[in-house]
């Protein structure tokens, strides 16, 4: 039964996809219909930014797992995944970082597309944000989002003698992530709206909800895709247990890097091989669709017991990240290797319990920037019920296992300068006694979480083997575009978040 029909159909209202809803439908011509598996989120504990590490596994996740990970001493990873309109906004850490010129170069190495560069992608960044310390060269000030930068009035004692420690060993303080270099030691720019979590559904979707050429259906689960001889039409769904089909000229897959490899490989565009173990006939062979997997891994963590009360968060427990480069400490420009941060708790992984209180410890989370190791996600069997198979291969790289050790070692110096003093009592992880590379390695295989910044699925790039091009079309498969986390060539040194959006108003400035 074909039940709607779209000029442009959006699979998923995340943080993409709310982008993409809104710039799209400013067109009034334009019939955009979004589709949406999740709803409407009214959790009251989703706006508090403290709780974010807690409010996973809820019902609007997706809450995926990783296969064992060698290098991670068999470990698997949960994976959260925002589920509803917001998508993973509903569940970030609100921190809120765009990333460096060298990250954005990359991009335009693999892309051979200057829209891709800093320097193009910046009025992008600017019009997404309402920053809190007013507009100039690099901010904005009308844009939807929320950015806020906070002073010495809302950052935690610990965190700004954590930044004199990183001052006093040379790192240069600088005024926020968000100028084009990022190494340096600043508090975390933050997506908050006085004081609670700001969605991308609230900045982007609400606003432009009673357009009469929007349509966004919650609810609706995106089963495949439908395609015929070479060009997508629509795509089937599940709505209360019915499957229905929608019909559209144009598809973007907005999905998520999860969810998007795993809707094409349903349709039978992907890699054969992997195909056809899952029982999956091939409609368009793509040997590119859920390879080049990357994420973030962060150490948790360096904790220390605290020699006084460490007061609670008045933000998002993660209050600083502090971006290094390998070369030294004091390196001003270009591209990051290491990030040090800071929770105002103790913060451990799995493998751990510390035995340390909420304000009787603290966290230097420690974690790689650039990343080398690639994994891949496949489908197990042809239904949306089956489990995915998630395997990052984290810590493949003799690169990222060396920038790991580095990455815990900045973190110790930073915990143990003069500044820091005052709040540190004892390193309870790893512990004194763990020194040498064996040792490191071993702590970090047991202590290593996810950043939760998994992308990559369905790079672009200027080569055949990228699924998608640098204008985000799908190769091979006319009508369909690809505008989220899934098409980013190589991770950016920070958080992901702005980015996404940056490439979601890119798309949409260009689009005809
Ligand atoms: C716990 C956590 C903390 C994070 N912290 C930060 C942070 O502090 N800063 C930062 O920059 N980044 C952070 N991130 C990462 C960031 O939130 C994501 O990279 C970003 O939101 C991804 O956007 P997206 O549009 O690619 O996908 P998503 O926002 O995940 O959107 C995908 C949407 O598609 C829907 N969907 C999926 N499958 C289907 C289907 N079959 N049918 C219909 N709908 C479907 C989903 O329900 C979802 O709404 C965090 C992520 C998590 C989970």
């Amino acid at each position: 039964m074909t039940t709607a029909s779209a000029d442009v159909l959006i699979l998923g209202a995340g943080s993409a996809g709310c982008v993409l809803a809104n710039r799209l439908s400013a067109d009034p011509s334009r019939r955009v219909v979004v589709l949406e598996a999740g709803g409407r989120v009214t959790d009251p504990d989703m706006r508090r930014p403290e709780l974010w590490p807690f409010i996973q596994h809820r019902e609007y996740d997706w809450d995926y797992l990783t296969v064992p990970q060698p290098r991670l001493a068999g470990r698997q990873l949960s994976w959260a995944r925002g589920r509803g309109l917001g998508g993973s906004s509903l569940l970030h850490a609100n921190a809120h970082m765009r990333g460096c010129r060298a990250d954005f170069d990359r991009w335009v190495a693999a892309t051979g597309d200057e829209r891709w560069s800093w320097d193009e992608l910046l009025p992008r960044f600017k019009a997404m944000e309402s920053f809190s310390g007013g507009a100039d060269e690099v901010h904005g000030a009308d844009g939807p989002l929320s950015v806020l930068l906070p002073g010495p009035d809302l950052v935690s004692p610990l965190v700004q003698d954590y930044l004199a420690g990183a001052v006093s060993l040379g790192i240069p303080r600088i005024p926020d992530h968000n100028g084009g270099e990022m190494l340096g030691a600043t508090p975390n720019s933050l997506t908050l709206r006085n004081g609670e979590r700001m969605t991308v559904a609230d900045a982007y979707l609400d606003p432009v909800m009673d357009r009469p050429n929007l349509a966004v259906l919650t609810g609706v689960v995106v089963e495949r895709l439908r395609i015929s001889r070479g060009r997508v039409v629509g795509a089937a769904v599940i709505v209360g247990g019915e499957r229905m089909d929608i019909s559209a000229d144009t598809v973007i897959l907005s999905a998520g890097s999860i969810a998007d490899p795993l809707l094409l490989m349903r349709s039978g565009v992907g890699d054969p091989d992997v195909l056809e173990a899952a029982g999956v006939a091939t409609v368009v062979e793509s040997r590119g669709v859920g390879k080049n997997l990357h994420d973030h891994l962060l150490g948790a963590g360096n904790l220390y017991r605290a020699a006084k009360p460490v007061p609670p968060t008045r933000l998002n427990l993660s209050e600083s990240m502090c971006y290094q480069s390998a070369k030294g400490l004091g390196e001003t420009a270009g591209p990051v290797d290491v990030v040090v941060g800071c929770v105002v708790a103790p913060s451990a992984s799995e493998s751990f319990e510390p035995g340390v209180g909420l304000g009787e410890g603290f966290t230097l989370l420690f974690g790689v920037t650039n990343p080398t190791s690639r994994g891949e996600l496949r489908i197990s069997g042809p239904s949306v019920d089956d489990a995915p198979l998630i395997d990052p291969n984290y810590l493949d790289t003799e690169h990222d296992r060396s920038m790991f050790r580095l990455a815990l070692e900045r973190a110790r110096a930073i915990a143990g300068t003069e500044a820091m003093a005052g709040w540190r009592a004892e390193e309870v992880l790893p512990g004194q006694g763990v020194r040498t590379e064996a040792e490191v390695d071993a702590f970090i295989a047991r202590a290593a979480i996810t950043h939760h910044h998994p992308v990559g699925t369905l790079r672009m790039g200027a080569d055949d083997e990228a699924p998608v091009t640098p204008d985000l079309a799908f190769r091979g498969i006319d009508g369909l575009h690809v505008v989220d986390a899934s098409v980013i060539p190589s991770i950016t040194a920070g958080p992901v978040h702005a980015p996404v959006l940056a490439i979601a108003e890119t798309f949409t400035a260009s689009y005809a």
